[in-house]
């Protein structure tokens, strides 16, 4: 007789196909099966609790199972479960739509749903070129984009990302994007300033030599997620923002990960007061409960495509599930609850106590950079401390600390030497005191445990 679990696992091999996961390295394992959430911890089908340390990739805000959320799920579910945005509306979407409207960086007033960062992005850039177009400048069609970005794995979202692990073997079906430097002051030989400047000088001459051709920039504000949670250097932001500006390129901000709290303002862009022209944002916009994404665009863009229908100037874009009322509805129940915790005011003692709790890992002998925003943490391991070499790729630190992580009661997922710590943002400080040790003892455990 199979246990529960065993069945489980059995079905999980023979069915499905995880996402970012080498199925044979997965078959091999014992995996994990979640069933449930409390809190900030997970049970597994086995009864273990873990800590969700990364927020179940970065998206949740409140908690799981919490009961503000889930009776506004049941509400809404008691009148209806979907109907379409195409031509016609409901209420949660509406109400959602203002409601974003109002906390999003000045200008974004127009709402646009869809139900993931990828599409969301996918959007912004169809959105930047046809708003050309539109306007009869018919040349302004590329995209510039920072090394080692991530805007998800939609086809248009890979053509603007530049991690070659994830991206590479799809080059041919891409169209190509202007590539500048990632401000990385760790990997960087002068530091901050060289790596500002290094940015804002290829930024500069590119668009002085090709902005007539150029649509848009795309950027993740303040912190590249999946390149490694780089941080960028004070300035950075405001300053890309405004060459755009000067030379009438559009500024996308990517606020996928960023958004909602996690740098500890609502929006990373607020950091540097910039306000981009278009602006996406997912994960933690239903609390990270329902699949909602959105984009957010300028009135300056929404008019270049309001016109006689004749003149063809439509956006034709949508997705079945467009401004889904469930997830519209859980997230204004997200949004509510954010306000009434004071969660964003929060924000700032927490990040203040995991790096100080972190701060006691600088002197580890493979702990290479700490790097953090709010409560968005990366921790680069590295071989030689002192010469920055990295691990070798096929060693797998990373993994290898994660891995010890989930056996003291943690989840993270690296992104390849560097660890990620990004709690929800409803952790407590003492669970915060619990997860920063665990992730500190996996790194000590597995880097110099022999
Ligand atoms: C996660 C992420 C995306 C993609 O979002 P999905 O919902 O996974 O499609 C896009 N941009 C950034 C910055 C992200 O972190």
């Amino acid at each position: 007789m199979l246990s529960d679990y065993e069945r489980l696992a059995h079905l999980n091999k023979d069915f499905l196909w995880n996402p970012f996961t080498q199925m044979k390295d997965y078959l091999s394992s014992d995996p994990l099966i979640i069933e449930r959430g409390e809190g900030i911890r997970l049970y597994d089908v086995q009864g273990r609790a873990y800590y969700d340390g990364f927020s179940s990739v970065w998206l949740n805000v409140h908690g799981h199972n919490v009961p503000e959320l889930n009776q506004a799920i049941t509400d809404q579910l008691s009148r209806v479960a979907h109907s379409t945005l195409l031509g016609m509306a409901n209420r949660p979407a509406i109400e959602l739509a203002e409601k974003l409207a109002g906390i999003t960086p000045k200008g974004l007033n127009k709402v646009f749903y869809s139900d993931s960062g990828a599409t969301g992005v996918e959007i912004a850039i169809k959105m930047a070129f046809q708003y050309w177009q539109n306007k009869g400048v018919k040349n302004k069609k590329a995209f510039i984009t920072m090394n080692q970005a991530y805007h998800g794995d939609t086809i248009g979202a890979v053509s603007v990302g530049a991690i070659p692990l994830y991206h590479e073997v799809f080059r041919p079906m891409l169209f190509p994007s202007h590539i500048i430097p990632y401000p990385y002051a760790y990997r960087c030989e002068g530091g901050e300033k060289m790596a500002l400047e290094a940015t804002l000088t290829t930024l500069r001459n590119l668009l002085e030599t090709r902005a007539e051709e150029i649509a848009a920039l795309i950027v993740e504000p303040i912190v590249q997620g999946a390149g490694g949670i780089v941080t960028m250097p004070p300035s950075c932001l405001r300053e890309m923002a405004a060459l755009c500006r000067k030379h009438d390129v559009l500024l996308i901000a990517d606020e996928v990960a960023t958004g909602f709290g996690r740098t500890g303002a609502m929006f990373a862009c607020e950091l540097e007061d910039v306000s981009p022209d278009l602006m996406v944002i997912g994960k933690g916009l239903t609390g990270g409960y329902l699949p909602v994404a959105a984009t957010l665009a300028t009135d300056e863009v929404y008019q270049a495509f309001y016109a006689d229908y004749e003149e063809q100037k439509t956006f034709f874009h949508g997705h079945s599930f467009t401004g889904n009322p469930l997830g519209c509805a859980v997230a204004l129940a997200s949004l509510k609850l954010m306000e009434e915790n004071k969660m964003i005011e929060g924000i700032g003692a927490k990040a203040a106590f995991v790096e100080q709790k972190f701060a006691k890992l600088k002197d580890r002998p493979h702990v290479g950079d700490i790097r953090q925003k709010g409560l968005m943490v990366g921790i680069e391991l590295v071989r030689n401390k002192a010469s920055r070499e990295p691990y070798e790729w096929k060693e797998r630190i990373g993994v290898r600390a994660a891995e010890r992580a989930r056996e003291l009661g943690m989840l993270t997922r690296p992104l390849g030497n560097v660890m990620v710590f990004i709690p929800p943002l409803a952790s407590t400080e003492t669970e915060l005191d619990a997860m920063t040790d665990i992730l500190a003892k996996s790194i000590i455990d597995v880097t110099e445990g022999g």
